[in-house]
């Protein structure tokens, strides 16, 4: 019988409870249950076709090989370009890095900076990952608290006040998952400002959702800050914006002084990003926005149907989200845990949502109802809630 021993930080290594969702979601469904999917985090929405069409063209085209590690140089230029459309601000294709999704530079930038004796400040409740890797690294994580009175927004005064000579990493992510927050811009210049103090720790925003805010909210780049640009790195990627969560596709932009480490990894790693899917994140850069737009709009309306909604059931209570596609709605009227309710509400009422809890200890009592589904989907799920509880 095999005798295996598996490196010991292994065993702090956590996940990311919305696929187990999804897979138990499945599973109801292939046994004939009619499962309504509010758990996991993906537009609804089919990748645009002239992006889809610029894949297989690369394919047919003969790009079957290995691109350079850090991705095509046309695919950094156009991600180079668009950063200064959108955000204004002037990057050298030479800093960016092409990922296989966004979570590659989270997974790097933690592990660059991740070691026994090394603290790494990460919102709470907040994406799952940052916290297992951050384990996973050996490195002490320091959980920024992010309060539903604040509309789940930080607080730039708390997050300094937490930084102390050990501290390496800050992580910041705003619009935000599972909350669907977004940090006004007047907290991001206090952080920003208060780093000067603080010129050891590097920072990394996760803007993924940047192009998904709500009712006059703005998205803030951390990159448009001068005076953090030497230890910023920006997460971002095509997955949410453009329905490419299966194509594996993201982004980094990295200070020069450590964008070649981060390479390194890449080449020890995953040596490049598929080409084909490469092509693509060309086509929907450069390409029209118009079919953006249009997934914005609708998770808009959505948001619109979903918050009132939620806020007519029993025990519960929600903040207005101002970017993202999430609700993270207050449940501790009900009773029941955040993990107890979710559970029901699968088994129960056939709609998959997903604990806070699994979005770090400060999600208990709240509940994460992703709204990138049809408008009928959603109204039929609050429907089949209210008559559980
Ligand atoms: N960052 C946040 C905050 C996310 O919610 C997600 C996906 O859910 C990611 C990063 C990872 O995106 P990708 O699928 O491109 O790896």
């Amino acid at each position: 019988m095999a005798d295996l021993r598996l490196a010991e930080n292994l065993s702090r290594l956590g996940t990311e409870t919305a696929f187990e969702v999804l897979a138990r979601a499945a599973a109801l469904a292939a046994e004939g249950k009619d499962i309504i999917n509010l758990g996991i985090g993906q537009p609804d929405f089919k990748t645009p076709e002239h992006i889809v069409e610029a894949a297989v063209k690369a394919l047919r085209d003969g790009h079957h090989g290995y691109t350079p590690a850090n991705g095509i140089p046309a695919l950094r230029e156009a991600v180079a370009a668009d950063i200064l459309l959108r955000r204004k601000v002037a990057v050298d294709p030479a800093d960016i890095l092409i990922v296989p999704g966004g979570k590659v530079t989270m997974f790097f930038a933690i592990l660059m900076f991740g070691e026994p004796g090394a603290e790494i400040i990460y919102p709470n409740p907040g994406f799952p990952i940052y916290e297992s890797v951050i384990r996973y690294s050996g490195a002490k994580g320091v959980p920024m608290r992010l309060r539903e009175e604040n509309g789940f927004a930080f607080d730039a005064d708390e997050v300094l006040a937490q930084i102390t000579p050990a501290t390496r990493l800050l992580i910041v992510n705003s619009p935000a998952n599972p909350t669907g927050g977004v940090t006004p811009k007047a907290e991001i210049d206090k952080l920003v400002a208060g780093l000067d103090r603080h010129p050891h720790v590097a920072v990394m925003s996760d803007e993924i959702y940047g192009r998904m805010t709500y009712g006059g909210r703005e998205h803030v780049s951390l990159l448009g800050y001068e005076s953090i640009r030497d230890r910023l790195i920006l997460l971002d990627g095509w997955s949410k914006t453009y329905a490419m969560t299966g194509w594996r596709l993201g982004y980094g932009v990295w200070p020069k002084s450590i964008v070649r480490q981060a390479e390194r990894l890449a080449v020890n790693c995953h040596s490049c990003v598929s080409t084909a899917a490469q092509f693509a994140g060309i086509a929907a850069l450069n390409g029209p926005q118009d079919a953006v737009d249009r997934m914005v709009a609708a998770f808009d309306e959505r948001r619109r149907l979903i918050v009132p909604a939620l806020n007519q059931l029993p025990g519960f209570r929600c903040v207005d989200p101002g970017g993202a596609f999430y609700a993270f709605p207050n449940i501790e009227g009900t009773g029941m845990t955040a993990r107890d309710l979710q559970k029901r509400m699968l088994e129960e009422a056939g709609v998959a949502t997903v604990a806070g809890t699994s979005f770090g200890a400060q999600g208990e009592g709240f509940v994460r109802f992703s709204y990138a589904a049809s408008a009928e989907q959603i109204s039929e799920a609050i429907r089949r809630i209210g008559a559980v509880l």
